[in-house]
């Protein structure tokens, strides 16, 4: 298998099929993460970046209409939604949730596989890097003179809260979960909690909205934290 191995998330709480569809995944030369509810799939989209996501509807906890929804806020990797009900598949279009296909259960799993692969080559390969390249990032960061700016008007920030806007920044649109924002924003002998990080967040976004009202750039992700982006209007 090669390191460029496209990376499946199959979302599935029935332990036998999601083995059987990570089986015949590998199988065709896929990466596969698997999880068995919405929370976690949630976090795996944010920590795996998975290049599609075999969804099943029906999931303990956050289902997977939510998961779907939450996924979509962010990010357009391409998602195949599971259904047991065939006539469950209309409801769903109808909801426009964006699923890009839909297969219902029970279903074979070298159909599942084909209908991954068929996706996965409509779907154009998501051009992060120009996304990153920072074309409407409004945000600029002078990690020399530790000193960030927005629209040109110096932000008033102090040093926690620098730390914050720069680790976001840097990657736009990459969502850090709170414990992540710990690791990689703090020192390591501050004794913090999450509730610490969202009191932060809040004072950036107040600092932030002062010089540039009608910009919302530091989105919260329901469930996994924070991400920094620019949104076209
Ligand atoms: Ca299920």
């Amino acid at each position: 298998m090669s390191d460029h191995a496209q990376r499946i998330l199959v979302v599935e709480d029935e332990r036998s099929i999601a083995g059987i569809l990570r089986d015949y995944l590998l199988r065709a030369g896929f990466r596969v993460t698997q999880v068995g509810d919405g929370q976690a799939a949630l976090r795996a989209v944010a920590e795996e970046e998975p290049d599609l996501i075999l969804l099943d509807l029906m999931l303990p906890g956050v289902d997977g209409l939510t998961v779907c929804r939450e996924v979509r806020q962010r990010s357009a990797v391409p998602i195949i939604m599971a259904t047991a009900r065939v006539e469950e598949i209309d409801r769903l279009l109808g909801m426009e949730l964006g699923a890009d296909d839909y297969v219902c259960k029970p279903f074979s799993p070298r159909e599942v596989v084909a209908r991954v692969k068929a996706v996965l080559r409509r779907v154009q390969p998501v051009a992060r890097e120009s996304r990153e390249g920072g074309g409407g990032a409004t945000i600029e960061i002078d990690k020399g003179a530790q000193r960030a700016s927005v629209g040109g008007q110096r932000l008033d920030l102090t040093p926690t809260e620098f730390r914050l806007l720069r680790l976001l920044v840097s990657h736009p649109g990459r969502i850090y979960s709170r414990a992540q924002i710990l690791e990689l924003a703090y020192d390591d002998d501050q004794d913090v909690s999450d509730r610490v990080v969202d009191s932060h967040i809040k004072n950036l976004r107040r600092k932030i909205a002062r010089l540039a009202p009608d910009q919302e750039v530091i989105h919260s992700v329901y469930g996994m934290g924070y991400r920094y982006e620019v949104e076209g209007r």
